[in-house]
């Protein structure tokens, strides 16, 4: 690791020693459909949806036979509920068609179910079977490439590349909720609490917009 690493692993560690997935499920297929509903939306607001969700629909049997408009009640105050509802209804049938009515654990099979992208299926094994990762959502890309640990065109899949390379395999999993809440308690998108943050002397977007200020 480099004194950059080393520097924001432990920032981190010290700041957010505690971080961890903030969604609440019971199971593999209530941790898959919560992850996916986590989409452009923040944790706390799937939770309020989810236990009318899973109390309606227990299981990817139930859920493959629900009506899309009955899912779009329960799941109305998400950011795209509509594609979201489609996308759980054909999750659903294909658990029922091609895995025996279970949500499967193996990232290939997941990766290819409906809504389940990269960064779902990601998130859910990390969660569900402690399979290392260092998923990116909109914190840890927009932490990423302020630190340099990206660029800014980069999209999801090369920033996880990135930063796994830079950062030890058994760090993976911490670091990934530990950059979520640095995200969303310090670094935000808006008027990030530079002030609060001790990575100054490695963050290009802290120089450039001191330097700003400066002038
Ligand atoms: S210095 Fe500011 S912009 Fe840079 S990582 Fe810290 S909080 Fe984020």
């Amino acid at each position: 690791m480099t004194t950059k690493t080393e520097d924001f692993a432990s920032f981190l560690a010290e700041r957010f020693p505690d971080a961890g997935c903030t969604l609440n499920f019971h199971n593999a297929y209530e941790c898959v459909c919560a992850v996916l509903l986590s989409a452009q939306t923040n944790d706390m607001s799937v939770n309020k949806v989810t236990p009318a969700l899973f109390s309606a629909y227990p299981n990817p049997t139930a859920l493959a036979q629900a009506k899309q408009e009955d899912i779009e009640k329960i799941i109305a105050s998400l950011g795209l509920y509509r594609n979201k509802a489609k996308n759980l209804i054909a999750l659903g049938k294909a658990c029922v068609e091609k895995h025996g009515g279970e949500v499967p654990l193996v990232f290939e099979d997941l990766v290819l179910l409906p809504g389940v992208g990269v960064k779902t299926a990601n998130v859910s094994l990390m969660e569900l079977s402690s399979r290392p990762a260092y998923a990116v959502d909109t914190h840890v890309a927009r932490v990423s490439k302020r630190l340099g640990f990206a660029k800014e065109g980069d999209d999801p899949l090369i920033i996880e590349k990135k930063l796994e390379k830079k950062f030890p395999k058994e760090m993976w999993i911490d670091l990934h909720h530990r950059t979520i809440a640095f995200g969303r308690a310090i670094c935000h998108a808006q008027k990030p609490e530079c002030e609060k943050c001790r990575l100054h002397e490695h963050c290009a977007y802290f120089k450039k917009t001191s330097s700003t200020k400066g002038r």
